[in-house]
């Protein structure tokens, strides 16, 4: 039986969401609005350290705080212990993720790690891991991204956003697009295996797949600002799981297929380029033709990659993946128990013509 749906949990969320046009300028503003104190360490990558980390670094100098930069090599483990070892060395208050997602991911554990807290800084738009509580790192097994906290703060300055590569912010979009099929297969499980569900998460989830679809043509112009629009989205979609408890509105047997192709493709594509494409055929399954036209026709709309050839995977890596995307974590969607016969995947595959 599961729990009542009004079972008492702790729900955390950021206390701070700030967007728009040139927000780093406003951070030391921030930092004093969510009352963090002391030394920041600022975790970034070799790129983004003379992009982006010492503009920070003025920026702070100017207003009298202090700040320590330091770069990853990787996200890793082991770069997160590196990063707590220097983070007490230095006495740091808190920590600031500034990059993608491996800075955010090392940031949001060694803060956690130091039982303190962190600022995420992203700047690329392009999965909702960026706002949520949980780090993925490498090594990681993939059913198990580690519980962390989520950021204290999201500090999202369109003027960064906006000039990222499209195929980043795109790939944003489809890890939202992905969200149609996760609350699909969330609610399957509800009424097959009575799983406990969050109506609350289910409508921000919904919401945030919404928004891309009447927002697609602004976002293919990328008119200014609309880094906004896909920011709003992987930030409610980040807010739809720490309200959940878990990734489930948001990660579904799309992200099972993407894991999967993580794991056997020679040159795996992007996160939301990966779990956009599996939602194709996750909809296909859950609605034939008619669910994985739409989706389709979303995806090219927005330019996302449609199929095989376009992601850059063989269409053998295509059929493996979905063969064995139900293996990939204890989580019960349309794939069932026993997953897809070799059989029945490649006709999926065809069938919605990612693969020819
Ligand atoms: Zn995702």
């Amino acid at each position: 039986m599961s729990k009542p749906i009004n079972s008492f949990k702790h729900i955390e969320m950021p206390e701070l969401l700030s967007l728009g046009q040139g927000m780093l300028k406003y951070l030391p503003e921030i930092i004093d609005k969510v009352a963090l104190r002391g030394k920041g360490l600022l975790i970034t990558d070799a790129f983004l350290r003379d992009k982006y980390a010492k503009e920070i670094e003025a920026i702070m100098e100017a207003e009298k705080r202090e700040i320590v930069v330091s770069v990853i090599e990787d996200s890793t483990l082991a770069e997160v212990d590196k990063q707590l070892q220097f983070f007490k060395e230095i006495d740091a208050g808190y920590a600031i993720g500034l990059g993608g997602g491996r800075p955010i991911d090392v940031a949001k554990l060694t803060s956690f790690k130091a039982d303190k807290r962190f600022i995420s800084v992203p700047t690329i738009a392009s999965h909702d891991g960026l706002a949520s509580s949980r780090a993925s790192l490498k090594g990681v097994d993939k059913r198990h991204s580690i519980e962390a906290r989520p950021p204290i703060a999201v500090v999202g300055d369109t003027d960064i956003l906006d000039n990222a590569p499209y195929r980043f912010t795109v790939a944003g979009c489809g890890d939202v697009i992905a969200k149609k099929t996760a609350v699909k297969d969330w609610l399957l499980a509800h009424r097959l295996k009575n799983e406990l569900i969050s109506p609350t998460s289910i409508s921000l989830s919904e919401m945030t797949v919404k928004l891309i679809t009447d927002n697609a043509k602004l976002i293919r112009s990328q008119a200014e600002g609309f880094s906004r629009v896909v920011m709003n989205c992987l930030i409610a979609s980040s807010l739809a799981m720490c309200t959940a408890g878990s990734s489930r509105p948001g990660s579904g047997s799309e992200h099972m297929f993407s894991h999967a192709l993580d794991s056997i493709a020679k040159t795996p594509a992007l996160h939301g380029e990966q779990t956009a494409f599996g939602t194709i055929m996750m909809a296909y399954l859950h609605d034939g033709m008619e669910g994985s036209d739409g989706v389709k026709e979303l995806m090219h709309t927005l330019g996302l990659p449609i199929t095989a050839k376009e992601l850059g995977v063989t269409a053998e890596e295509v059929i493996t993946a979905l063969e064995m995307a139900h293996t990939i974590r204890k989580r019960f969607t349309i794939l069932g128990s026993e997953g897809l016969s070799h059989e029945a995947a490649t006709n999926v595959a065809l069938k919605t013509g990612v693969i020819n």
